[in-house]
């Protein structure tokens, strides 16, 4: 009893400590939010699985054509794969991700009328769509609130000491269990624009960090 009584202030002071991360991550970055453009779920979708393995900017650099030539799931699905490929090849692994680009156009026509589902459990059905991604659709496309864990978050949610996992499906629920559902979207773009500008992997600028005061810096070589 007594036990679970000093793992529940624990975690009340790691909650009280994110939130003031949080805080002062959203006043550093206002503008915070997913970079990759889109102007619709469909655009979103397709723009987040040719993110894998790729920077967001030559993702960006990439879809205008793509989205120019084949505007809706439909026009995708009916797409030559050589030409799919043609399109993405810049944002490597290719051949696979023209294939998942093709296939979940094809599974978005035949069995949700070319509208890109709400729901976790049908996103992560699609081809090339993880966890990560399906977040990425639910909290920037669709408002519901998730937390998608890619390299960036990972990376800092460790330095920060809110887990001492790699796996992204556990460091997800952890923060589900230390912020507030509405700040999970955020929280998770703030996270990425940190981890870009400040607490890069291989030079974390913590003499800069305006939260290196709430930061254990864990693994970071002094
Ligand atoms: S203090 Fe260092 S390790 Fe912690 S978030 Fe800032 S840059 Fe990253």
């Amino acid at each position: 009893m007594a036990q679970a009584r000093v793992s529940f202030k624990k975690q009340d002071a790691e909650r009280r400590r994110l939130e003031e991360i949080f805080k002062i991550l959203k006043r550093e970055y206002p503008d915070a939010k997913c970079s990759l453009d889109f102007e619709n779920p469909f655009q979103l979708l397709i723009a987040t699985i040719l993110s894998a393995q790729c920077t967001d900017e030559r993702v960006n650099k990439t879809t205008p054509a793509l989205f120019k030539k084949y505007p809706t799931p439909a026009a995708m699905a009916k797409a030559p794969l050589k030409d799919i490929e043609k399109l993405v090849q810049s944002t490597g692994f290719y051949k696979n991700k023209a294939k998942s680009v093709v296939e979940t156009s094809k599974a978005l026509t035949e069995k949700y009328a070319e509208v890109v589902p709400k729901n976790l459990d049908q996103l992560v059905e699609l081809r090339g769509v993880g966890r990560k991604t399906a977040n990425v659709i639910l909290g920037n496309a669709y408002g519901i609130p998730g937390f998608p864990v890619d390299t960036h978050v990972g990376r800092l949610v460790r330095r920060m000491g809110f887990s001492k996992s790699e796996d992204p499906v556990k460091i997800e629920f952890e923060i589900h269990d230390l912020a507030p559902q509405e700040n999970w979207t955020l929280l998770s773009n703030l996270l990425i624009w940190h981890g870009r500008k400040i607490c890069s992997a291989r030079k974390p600028l913590c003499e800069e960090c305006p939260v290196a005061r709430f930061c254990p810096k864990i693994g970071i070589l002094k």
